[in-house]
């Protein structure tokens, strides 16, 4: 009865294992449709072929939150 809480502490570990993969993905850019867009910072991706920034999640590109972020940057950029 005792051992049971010790189950919950493995599983937590395996998600943030999780996270660790996906920060270093590569994504698409839509700018030159190359698979070159990498995390560069929190929430900052840049495509290493045409130097375009993208504004995304924290640790993927694709969430609600981003999109409307990467609409705000297209529109201050030149
Ligand atoms: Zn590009």
């Amino acid at each position: 009865m005792a051992n049971s809480s010790i189950r919950y502490g493995a599983s937590t570990r395996k998600r943030a294992a999780g996270v660790k993969q996906k920060k270093q993905a590569f994504y698409r850019c839509e700018a030159c449709g190359k698979m070159t867009v990498k995390r560069i910072g929190t929430s900052i991706w840049r495509c290493r072929h045409c130097n375009a920034t993208y504004a995304g999640g924290a640790y993927t590109m694709t969430t609600p939150e981003g999109e409307v972020a990467r609409r705000l940057i297209a529109g201050i950029k030149k």
